[in-house]
């Protein structure tokens, strides 16, 4: 029998950065997995980030894990969203050649010291006197070890629809994972299925291009590690094309034949991520939506159509593909389907992400009821550095909605459960303005140090990206502006003749400051990043003590009453969506608002301004 500190079941995305996670602190680790080709596996889109998800691999960077390394270095196509608001809602997005990621990914795993990647299925999990203390696999074979990670994404009991067609499968062209799934319902744990879905693969050599629109990279592409600056290979533009009255009309004649409203799936998917039929249901006043045709790789003909995911059978799908523009031609490579698959109610979690029901088993990925990679690995990273210290006696680490969006998440999650698949947006987060992700390393890389997580190369360039930060304050503190500078450079003058500095002025109006720091003359020596670094912060830091306010008003008013017939109609600017699970719900109060599933702060903000108005 072969003994670990951690063994890690699962290789995906919450498995691999749960695994590196451990191995970096210095425990000695077992990764065991399907096939060791699952290492980077992307399920289902080719891309990385956007709005929350990319503050997520912010953070998981910010601690020195692998997903926004390993982004980069596979990255095709840099987007920051919503680059013309402000930093706390702009979110790094990137395609990712698929084959580059794995490639990637794999190096990272192997060349890891301490971590063992064992290709095996685990079939069972040893539990001695009510704690898991090891895995048994197919082969018989029994691996022990203090801590146990289950990462098993959507293979437990996995079933694939196409139409009504099933297949048992952990995902298109993999077995799924039976008897542990069977195993693990046996154990009493809470199980519930979700279901996800994804689009047909479109071969990107019969579309035709040239009479689409283009959608190309950004001009200076933003990198999602700390580390990075540039990309490191060939970047590429993606297709817009739309769905038509043509396309709606051929679904909805099929609509009983797919497997959603044909009623061969139960289970709820992803609200945010709806399929091609979901939308033409619930949107049925639209004729149109947007498709984007994102290529899969360099070297790959392989297009991704993302919105357009599907369990509707095959000549289906080839028919309302092939009447969308740009697609009249084109031949579908591998159909598009739903999956079905157990999950465990996340209310049995520790922070930690330990099961209280058993003791040395920790939980984390999709099986904990989110969807996403970037999820996955927020939580993998979590339970790995958890596992470590649960091994070594030490308390374990909690990150807090105050400190991360992996904190809000975990937060989320246990306090409301998933009844659908749950996914990051930054209107879940109350702390939103301070938990950017341009500050995600000012954050949490120095716990990241404290944890034993990070490596010499990123302390060092922490710790040089910090003292500058903290020089250009000093510099820019001591700078006093005199009158005649303020009404020469346009800088507001106090009335009171209260002197004022130049850092000052970076926070009463850092737009302004900054913009005049940047001219140069002013201050000389000011490197441009460090500068856009202090004037975010500046900006922030205004904002941040009505934030906190905000919030701690929520915190004191949670108990005040709802009427029953409150209006949630007549609260402009609340979602329609969230206004009608109100409705539904009627709340007794803000505490139980905020267990609505979707709810966010800022809609309980608008909840309670109304009920003060009506008070
Ligand atoms: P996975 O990436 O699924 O990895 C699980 C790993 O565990 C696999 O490597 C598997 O081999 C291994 N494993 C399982 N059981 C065992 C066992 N018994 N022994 C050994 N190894 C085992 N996400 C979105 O954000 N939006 C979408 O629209 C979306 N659509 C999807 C559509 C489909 C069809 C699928 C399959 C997934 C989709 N996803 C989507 C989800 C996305 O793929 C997951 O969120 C992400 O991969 C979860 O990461 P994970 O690490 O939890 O699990």
């Amino acid at each position: 029998m072969k003994r670990f500190d951690v063994i890690v079941i699962g290789g995906g995305h919450a498995g691999t950065e749960a695994a590196h996670a451990a191995a970096r602190m210095g425990a000695q680790v077992a990764l065991v997995t399907l096939s060791t080709r699952d290492l980077g596996v992307m399920s289902c889109n080719p891309a990385m980030g956007g709005l929350g998800k990319g503050h997520i691999i912010r953070e998981i960077d910010a601690l020195d894990g692998v997903m926004g390394r390993v982004s980069d270095r596979a990255g095709i196509q840099f987007r920051l969203l919503n680059r013309r608001k402000g930093p706390a809602v702009q979110g790094p997005r990137a395609q990712i050649d698929r084959a580059l990621y794995r490639a990637e990914m794999q190096a990272e795993m192997t060349g890891m010291a301490n971590l063992r990647v064992i290709e095996a299925e685990v079939t069972d999990l040893r539990v001695d006197t009510g704690r898991v203390t090891g895995v048994v696999l197919a082969d018989g074979t029994t691996l022990e070890a203090g801590a146990v990670i289950l990462t098993a994404g959507t293979f437990l009991r996995g079933t694939l629809h196409i139409g009504d067609r099933q297949l048992r499968g952990g995902r298109m062209g993999d077995a799924s994972a039976d008897r542990l799934g069977d195993r693990l319902r046996d154990l009493g744990l809470g199980v519930g299925r979700l279901k996800t879905g994804t689009p047909p693969r479109l071969d990107g050599r019969s579309i035709d291009w040239a009479i689409l629109d283009r959608q190309e990279g950004d001009a200076e592409p933003v990198m999602f590690s700390f580390l990075n600056r540039a990309p490191f290979v060939r970047q590429i533009a993606c297709g817009i094309t739309h769905t038509n009255a043509r396309t709606h009309e051929i679904i909805r004649e099929n609509l009983s034949r797919s497997a959603l409203y044909g009623g061969y799936i139960s289970s709820t998917g992803p609200r945010y991520c709806p399929s091609v039929e979901d939308k033409v249901v619930r949107f049925a006043d639209k004729d149109s939506h947007q498709i984007f045709l994102e290529p899969e790789g360099l070297e790959d003909h392989t297009v991704y159509p993302n919105g357009i995911s599907t369990s509707l059978p095959e000549d289906v799908q080839d028919a309302y593909v092939r009447s969308i523009r740009g697609l009249e031609s084109v031949r579908i490579l591998q159909p598009g389907y739903a999956i079905e698959y157990d999950y465990f109610d996340p209310r049995g979690l520790k922070g930690s992400l330990e099961l209280t029901a058993l003791p040395g088993l920790f939980l984390a990925g999709q099986i904990n009821g989110t969807t996403g990679y970037e999820e996955a690995g927020g939580q993998g990273l979590v339970a790995g550095v958890n596992a470590v210290r649960l091994v070594r006696g030490e308390d374990p680490w909690l990150p807090s909605r105050r400190d991360s969006y992996i904190g809000v998440m975990i937060d989320d999650l246990r306090a409301n459960g998933a009844t659908e698949p749950y996914r990051m947006f930054t209107s879940r987060a109350e702390y939103r303005l301070s938990l950017r992700a341009d500050n995600a390393d000012q954050r949490l890389t120095e716990t990241g140090i404290s944890l034993g997580l990070v490596s010499e190369t990123r302390k060092a360039a922490f710790g040089a990206k910090m003292a500058a930060l903290s020089a250009a304050r000093d510099q820019l503190s001591a700078r006093i502006v005199t009158r005649a500078e303020a009404e020469d450079w346009g800088l507001p003058y106090a009335a009171s003749g209260e002197r004022r500095s130049l850092m000052d002025y970076l926070s009463i109006v850092p737009d302004t400051a900054a913009a005049l720091l940047a001219q140069g003359g002013v201050m000389e020596g000011l490197d441009p990043e460090t500068l856009t670094q202090l004037s975010r912060d500046a900006t922030y830091e205004k904002y941040a003590h009505r934030q906190d306010a905000a919030v701690e008003m929520l915190r004191r008013d949670e108990d005040m009453r709802i009427p029953d017939d409150f209006d949630y109609a007549a609260i402009s600017g609340l979602s329609g969506e969230l206004g009608a699970k109100l409705a539904y719900v009627r709340p007794q109060n803000l505490a139980e608002a905020g267990r609505i599933e979707g709810m966010t702060p800022a809609a309980l903000t608008l909840i309670l301004a109304r009920l003060r108005r009506l008070a």
